[in-house]
């Protein structure tokens, strides 16, 4: 089996998931007693969500450029970014790290193509929405036109990411707020829509969305799964 690298931390609520679900698809695959051989580095995610509302993007580039070099030297054949958001660091990473990156946005975009749609919504942080780093790499790699909330609803779905799901706590008022967001998104032509922070899946399932949701935390896993065990 090969040994995967997480950079993760970002926040601990979502890394703490894909250490179960890749454990578990191991097992699945394995029998009961088998589990993922996994090395994971976790970030004070104080230390970075500082970092972000202050831009510093070279130092949070650094930091994520090491953590993969730590990760590679420790014995990783492969490494995930466990955070939607950090992905804006991931070139980086291609360019320094001898192994391979599993970039969250492939398995993303392959399993909405696979179902042959084309607009997707996509939810996540503001750095996810508004930058091209993550919707630019689903429409050129998969062809799909990626639809994002318009504000408020942005600053909404931001402020509940970062003051309520990284810290743990799951509001059914701002469950509530998810709902609306994504039946506008649906509204406006998304035929399905992305969860893009690793966080969200603690908040909705698909009984919260008019079209199908694809859960970047759950995708992204089960790339990493099938790696550790090819
Ligand atoms: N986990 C989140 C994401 O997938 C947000 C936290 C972060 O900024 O990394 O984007």
């Amino acid at each position: 089996m090969k040994t995967l690298g997480l950079i993760g931390g970002m926040s601990w609520e979502s890394t703490a998931e894909y250490y179960r679900l890749i454990n578990q698809g191991v097992r699945d695959a394995n029998g009961p007693m088998a589990s993922a051989q996994l090395l994971v580095w976790s970030f004070n995610f104080a230390d970075i969500a500082a970092l972000q509302t202050a831009g510093d993007w070279d130092t949070l580039t650094a930091l994520m450029v090491g953590a993969a070099l730590k990760l590679e030297a420790a014995g990783a054949d492969a490494l995930m970014i466990c955070t939607n958001t950090m992905h804006k660091c991931a070139p980086a990473i291609e360019a320094k790290a001898a192994i391979r990156l599993i970039h969250i946005a492939d398995p993303t975009g392959a399993a909405i193509a696979d179902k042959g749609l084309t607009r997707v919504g996509l939810l996540g942080t503001r750095f996810t929405m508004e930058q091209d780093f993550y919707t630019r790499r689903l429409a050129e790699r998969f062809g799909l036109d990626v639809v994002v909330p318009d504000e408020p609803d942005r600053a909404l779905v931001h402020a509940i990411i970062y003051d309520e799901l990284v810290a743990g706590r799951i509001e059914p008022n701002s469950r509530e707020t998810y709902r609306g967001v994504m039946q506008r998104m649906a509204d406006r032509g998304a035929q399905a829509i992305v969860l893009g922070c690793t966080e969200i899946m603690l908040l909705v399932g698909a009984g919260d969305s008019p079209v199908p949701l694809f859960d970047t935390t759950a995708l992204h896993a089960q790339a990493g799964i099938a790696l550790a065990l090819s």
